[in-house]
């Protein structure tokens, strides 16, 4: 029998987020400042070294995981870690591998990532005005991933569309959003912002747009029904009667999801973050890189679960931002 990572809170650990690379070709105004400054190469867990870390973790029961960022698409040579990572899909180990991007990459590695065993794949898009995408990535342009997302669609890929849900942005584009969805076959899943990294001049409390107000005002046009469905992460869903898409909402600031937290993540330096809310880590670089002996990092690995917090501290309820987290969002991976 595979054994289970259990933590103290008796929630067993199935899912593993990993960023492959705190890079990207993008820069939203949310996630990152124009001037990055990246991590040195040698920092990085190479391909080899997330290999036997994400291993490990299969090994100890995780049937799930997430290849995030940064972009992970355009980390050099990342269809060599999909192409072994399906081994584990093909022992029965790992029940799903799968992937968030900002879709840049995806005319050229859709048909990969289906072949690599990948079904589903999240994509960020937060507008489907050209301009305004331009200015909230700063550096995207919409065409370019428009395109990614038919790629995966002809791949036989299910796209999932995540959407941040910005005041004064992407507000009026609610039901048009929504309605691209349903027309493309699309899920879609509505982000609230959070407090995370420094990212310059933006103001966060401004950008704030709670996922309640959202949800009342798709209620106005749809008849919106409330599904029992869990991810075991923090997205709840609804039905729309209508058009019978499912929508979903991610909320961290407004729900504690924490009680039912089967997930971990990791960063592209090999940090595990047993809570996304929380800044305790434990390292695994130093000890894949002392030793090549699964046991050796799996015992890192149990050592670290035992420490997974009970929960996070966000709270916008006060006029200031509480608990805002100093990493950004593309070190620990979204
Ligand atoms: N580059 C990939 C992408 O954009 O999908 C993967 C990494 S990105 C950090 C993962 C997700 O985090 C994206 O959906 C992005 O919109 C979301 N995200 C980034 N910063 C955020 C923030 N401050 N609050 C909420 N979501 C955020
Ligand atoms: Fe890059 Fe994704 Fe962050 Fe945008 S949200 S800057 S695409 S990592």
């Amino acid at each position: 029998m595979t054994p289970t990572l259990v933590d103290p809170f008796q929630r067993a650990i199935r899912y593993l987020r990993v960023s492959v690379t705190d890079r990207c070709d993008f820069r939203c105004v949310y996630c990152m400042s124009e001037n990055m400054t990246f991590l040195p190469k040698k920092d990085l867990l190479t391909l080899e070294e997330l290999d036997r870390l994400c291993s490990a973790f299969v090994n100890l029961g995780v049937e799930k995981l997430r290849i995030t960022g940064g972009e992970p698409l355009v980390r050099r040579d990342i269809m060599t870690f999909f192409r072994s990572m399906s081994r584990h899909l093909e022992s029965g180990a790992l029940k799903e591998l799968t992937v968030t991007t900002n879709g840049s990459q995806l005319a050229k590695y859709a048909q990969d990532l289906a072949s690599a065993g990948v079904r589903r794949i999240n994509v960020s898009l937060d507008t489907l005005d050209e301009q305004k995408f331009a200015d909230i990535t700063r550096w995207g342009r919409l065409p370019q991933v428009l395109k990614g997302i038919d790629a995966a669609q002809e791949a036989g890929l299910r796209v999932k569309i995540n959407t941040v849900a910005l005041k004064g942005f992407n507000e009026d584009e609610l039901f048009s959003l929504t309605e691209w969805c349903a027309s493309r076959d699309l899920d879609l899943t509505f982000i609230e912002v959070m407090p995370m990294g420094d990212i310059g001049n933006e103001d966060r409390l401004g950008q704030y747009w709670a996922l309640s107000d959202l949800r009342a005002r798709l209620a106005e046009r749809y008849t919106v029904r409330d599904t029992d469905e869990r991810s075991g992460g923090p997205a709840r869903y609804v039905r729309l009667e209508e058009t019978g898409q499912k929508i979903g909402f991610i909320t961290p600031l407004t729900h504690n999801f924490c009680e039912s937290c089967n997930r971990v993540r990791i960063t592209c330096t090999g940090e595990i973050y047993t809570c996304l809310g929380q800044e305790g880590h434990s390292d695994l670089r130093a000890p894949l890189r002392a030793s090549e002996d699964p046991a050796h990092i799996e015992d890192a690995i149990r050592r670290a679960i035992a420490l997974k917090p009970k929960g996070h501290d966000f709270d916008y309820s006060r006029q200031d931002v509480q608990g805002k987290m100093s990493r950004h969002m593309s070190h620990t991976g979204g």
